[in-house]
């Protein structure tokens, strides 16, 4: 006996109406590429509103594991699939059943597509739950709040039998929400805010401020390493790596102290700004969580954000810090995040930023200085880095649930 396929349901997808081929089409498509990277005999198949990966002798948990990583699913299960025979049927759902050691309560739900099959619905329940009582230890039916639903469908070409619910990553296939420019640091809070973007189906690009020789190659190489993480969900990421050290030293030198840090992050907007622009990208996002550090009161979030009229995305706002830490864990990159290398923020952060600052004198302060040839040149010198996902970016212990 062994599981023939992984029947995939999509949960919070299945509201889309019209849009919902469309969500089909995106999420076959992130499972096929993401099962040919390690699996040469999976295939992905959509039979009218349901969606299967066939097996074809590839290791079922590994499969199983892969899925739950990709966007768009909201359980799984495996599927046994065996002649119409009672008796084949019955060792089918005893093997299905104990693919969940830990389960104590069952029910059992069968139906019958194809009326012509000799045994009832209900009679099968009997039989079936009979067999499984007979042949496991303190195992009881429960049919109100059971710890294994085993469902047994009766078609035309065959019986299926399905157990435990595997949960899934949930949200939206990455990409049927548009794209986001993530402002990629290399801190804890950028790469969830990434990871968020992309379960709810934002596909993103990157962007990264550097100050050479201020900031280091290993401090470039760590937002690349982190990228590379996110690129797991959505196959690959590109990153634009913007040299920032001019700019950053003119603010430094021209920009009163109390406001560096204000007019440091209104350039780095302003850059995102054209790059996403010239990519037809419609939206920045980025890791500011209010209160945390003296750039993200409210106060300074209004003042920064008046330099662009594209949507700037913070689903990292309203959080703790907590569980952001927990979800850059599971995501694994926080070992990556805590890193000691220096960030261009780091470097030439004030001793005393403005917690309150205004829009009023940020545009004050700027308006005496002349900055845009540096802006020009940070955009034309920028350079594009394609992440392309890896499985050596992957840690055996990641997992999401
Ligand atoms: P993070 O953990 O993401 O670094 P943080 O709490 O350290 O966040 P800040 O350093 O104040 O916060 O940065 C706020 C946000 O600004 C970051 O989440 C990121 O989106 C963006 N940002 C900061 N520095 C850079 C950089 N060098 N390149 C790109 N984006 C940046
Ligand atoms: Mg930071």
């Amino acid at each position: 006996m062994k599981f023939e396929s992984i029947l995939i349901r999509y949960g919070e997808m299945a509201i889309k109406g019209k849009n919902r081929k469309y969500f089909e089409r995106k999420l076959q498509d992130h499972l096929i590429k993401k099962l040919s990277q390690q699996f040469s005999y999976t295939r992905v198949k959509k039979q009218r509103d349901r969606m299967y990966v066939v097996l074809n002798g590839e290791d079922p948990h590994q499969v199983m594991n892969e899925c739950q990583q990709v966007f768009g699913i909201h359980s799984l299960s495996f599927a046994v699939k065996v002649e119409k025979d009672e008796q084949l049927i019955k060792d089918a759902a005893l093997f299905a059943f104990k693919d969940d050691p830990d389960a104590e309560t069952f029910k059992v739900s069968s139906r019958r597509a194809d009326k012509s099959f000799q045994i009832g619905s209900q009679d099968l329940n009997y039989k079936v739950g009979g067999h499984i009582l007979a042949n496991t230890d303190g195992v009881t039916v429960d049919v109100h709040n059971p710890d294994v639903e085993i469902k047994i469908e009766v078609r035309n070409d065959a019986a299926y039998i399905t157990a435990k619910d595997y949960p899934g990553a949930g949200g939206f296939p990455v990409g049927t929400s548009g794209q986001s420019l993530l402002m990629l640091s290399g801190g804890i809070d950028s790469p969830v805010a990434g990871y968020l973007m992309m379960k709810r189906g934002v596909q993103l690009e990157a962007i990264h401020f550097h100050s050479p020789p201020f900031t280091s190659d290993r401090a470039k190489q760590k937002v690349l390493d982190l990228a590379g993480k996110l690129s797991k969900y959505c196959q690959r990421i590109n990153v634009h790596i913007v040299p920032f050290t001019d700019l950053q030293q003119k603010i430094h030198q021209q920009i009163p102290e109390g406001y560096s840090m204000t007019v440091m992050r209104r350039m780095m907007l302003r850059i995102s700004e054209r790059i996403a622009a010239e990519r037809e990208i419609l939206s920045m996002t980025t890791g500011e969580s209010l209160g945390q550090v003296a750039s993200q009161t409210m106060e300074s979030m209004n003042a920064i954000n008046e330099v662009t009229n594209f949507p700037v995305l913070r689903p990292l706002a309203a959080m703790d810090k907590l569980d952001i830490i927990d979800i850059s864990r599971k995501i694994d990159t926080y070992s990556i995040s805590t890193l000691p290398y220096e960030d261009c923020c780091t470097i030439f952060v004030p001793k005393a930023p403005k917690t309150k600052p205004t829009r009023e004198n940020a545009s004050y302060y700027e308006s005496n200085v002349d900055f845009s040839k540096e802006l020009d040149e940070a955009v034309d010198q920028t350079q594009i880095i394609e992440i392309k996902h890896e499985k050596n970016f992957d840690s055996e212990f990641e997992n999401l649930f």
